[in-house]
């Protein structure tokens, strides 16, 4: 896929000029100091330790974002109150901080930009775990750490931090643990899908729904005391003298803004998979079709940066998806999550596609950015197979090997009528390829070989499953193009081991913790199945593990 880069349009030079040097006076050195975080300092001139982070520069970026700096937002701040802890986000990472140090004695103020909680962990299955309670009792036999980092590693071209991955693992099943102590009740530990992982190492939620585990924590968080506001939005940072010293809020309720001076801020914003500029800029997805189911608009990284942290991009959690639907429309469920014919702008087969069935989405997503264009060809008999017959091979969620999908068809035919360019439709192989702009000779020659490969049983090329063999010989023909979807980004700002985020020399900055999925580096390559739940699991970890450091080291 080709990469748009978006260069920054404002220079070092002209953003200084641009601030408005004034107004609060906490604000004002706020601004100095967030431009000389890298040093630590105060002394230094503006224009030489300005932040260079580029999304800090980025102004499609900072639109999405609901991030302003902090010499405005200060002028407007009506007042500003204290507490000990301020937690932006209510997800995994947010919720489980404000928890945790609420436990702990400490004053905690959570801020949720959403009517309610739970942000993108809501909609998560459940979560990765090592060395729980729930295993012991019930009789898991654990893999050894080490062979579950020798998994990783292998899957990332130990491209990792396996230091971390260690950590981590160690952890996870105490985070299973401090859940069943708040009072949350698992549905089950065992494996995700059995052809992906062999690991019993995934703790269902309770209706296999994160948003049980919210609620729990909510009740939990109340029953603490932890000051919690929805609608709410923490948009800037408060700086002094290159510490955080708190964060400015707005209340969306009724559009004022307020300052919350704090001893730290934990931000756990959700990463920002709904702020394609940002996407862009930190990893090489081309979003000009994508999609996400994020939640997140990037607050959280771009505020940091604001104060001089360091960006640090991981990956992505990948799928695929049609144009104009959602990962949980049928056009997707039957053409992105199906081991189909796949083909590319030139008419080639370029991957086996039963590849999704075994890495679940994650490598399939590889592959399929890999090309330019990737088509998911299929015949009239497919879609009626799909439609009233045999139904999907492989499905995601609630759609399981086998169902049907009634509404295929129309919104299949819908795409080709709406003429959006991403749904054709031929009576011959050469008049579907000619709809896509394809070269009909090679289209058709590589269909004619992907047929005699099926009635062979055997796929020389790819080494597709031969389940998966069906040809492509009833007319009419569809092509329907597969976009990028992102599910959430992982990573975004550079932490050390306490969750704490440091600049781009490696240096704390005093009171700001990132946790969840923005200061996920668990991986490097993408999400890996086989260790489902991974994600989630860290941005609860990271939680616990930011709370505890920032009691024991600002509200000792
Ligand atoms: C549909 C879906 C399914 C997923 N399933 C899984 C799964 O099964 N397993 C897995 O490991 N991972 C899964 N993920 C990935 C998931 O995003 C992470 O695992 C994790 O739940 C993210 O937690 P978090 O705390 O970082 O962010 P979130 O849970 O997204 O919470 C962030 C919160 O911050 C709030 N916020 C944003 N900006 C501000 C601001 N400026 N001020 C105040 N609040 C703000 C948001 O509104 C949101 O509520 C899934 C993601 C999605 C979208």
């Amino acid at each position: 896929m080709t990469h748009t880069m978006h260069h920054p349009t404002l220079s070092r030079r002209n953003f200084l000029k641009g601030a408005v040097i004034g107004g609060a006076g906490i604000a004002t050195t706020g601004l100095l100091a967030a431009c000389s975080a890298d040093t630590q300092s105060n002394n230094t001139e503006p224009e030489e330790s300005a932040p260079q982070t580029e999304s800090t520069y980025n102004p499609e970026a900072r639109e999405v974002a609901n991030v302003e700096y902090e010499q405005d937002v200060a002028q407007k701040a009506s007042e500003t109150e204290e507490c000990d802890i301020v937690v932006l986000g209510s997800g995994a990472g947010g919720l489980g901080a404000a928890v945790r140090a609420a436990e702990q004695g400490a004053h905690v103020v959570l801020l949720e930009k959403a009517g309610e909680l739970g942000g993108s962990t809501s909609g998560t299955e459940g979560m990765f775990g090592w060395g729980s309670s729930l295993q012991e009792e019930s009789d898991v036999e654990l893999p050894l750490v080490a062979e579950l980092i020798e998994e990783e590693l292998i899957y990332s071209n130990y491209r990792i931090d396996a230091a971390l991955w260690k950590r981590f693992i160690e952890a996870s099943g105490k985070s299973v643990d401090w859940l069943r102590e708040q009072g949350y009740v698992f549905d089950r530990v065992d494996v995700y899908k059995g052809q992906i992982s062999a690991f019993k190492c995934y703790h269902w939620w309770a209706d296999e729904k994160g948003s049980t585990m919210i609620s729990c924590l909510e009740e939990k968080a109340k029953e603490l005391g932890v000051d919690i506001r929805t609608l709410t939005l923490g948009v800037s940072l408060m700086t002094d003298n290159g510490n955080v010293v708190g964060v400015y809020a707005r209340d969306d309720s009724n559009d004022t803004y307020y300052g919350i001076k704090a001893k730290a801020v934990i931000v756990g914003t959700g990463g920002f998979g709904l702020n394609n500029a940002l996407i862009e800029q930190l990893t090489t997805w081309d979003m000009t079709y994508g999609t996400t189911r994020s939640t997140g608009t990037g607050d959280g990284v771009i505020m940091s940066e604001d104060v001089g942290a360091g960006t640090y991009m991981t990956s992505i959690l990948p799928r695929t998806a049609v144009e104009g639907y959602t990962v949980y429309d049928e056009i997707a469920i039957g053409c992105c999550d199906n081991p189909l014919l796949f083909l590319n702008e030139n008419g080639d087969r370029f991957m086996n596609e039963g590849t999704y069935v075994t890495s679940y989405m994650a490598l399939y997503v590889n592959s399929i950015i890999s090309q330019k264009k990737a088509y998911t060809i299929l015949d009239q008999a497919m879609v009626d197979r799909f439609v009233s017959g045999e139904g999907i091979f492989s499905g995601w969620r609630t759609y399981k090997t086998g169902m049907n999908l009634p509404e295929f068809q129309t919104q299949l035919d819908e795409c080709i009528s709406s003429n959006r360019g991403n749904v054709f439709r031929g009576e011959t192989i050469e008049e579907l390829a000619e709809a896509m702009g394809v070269d009909p000779d090679n289209m058709k020659a590589n269909v004619d070989r992907y047929n005699e490969m099926c009635a062979n049983g055997f796929d020389e090329d790819f080494l597709k499953g031969k389940e998966y063999l069906t040809p492509v010989e009833t007319g009419p023909f569809y092509a329907v193009r597969q976009d990028p979807s992102v599910t959430n980004t992982i990573g975004g700002l550079d932490v050390n081991y306490n969750n704490e985020v440091v600049n781009k020399d490696g240096a704390v900055i005093p009171g700001l913790y990132c946790v969840g999925v923005d200061a996920c580096k668990l991986y490097k390559e993408t999400y890996n199945y086989a260790m489902s739940g991974g994600l989630v699991s860290y941005c609860l970890y990271s939680g616990l593990n930011a709370a505890d450091h920032a009691v024991a080291t600002y509200c000792a």
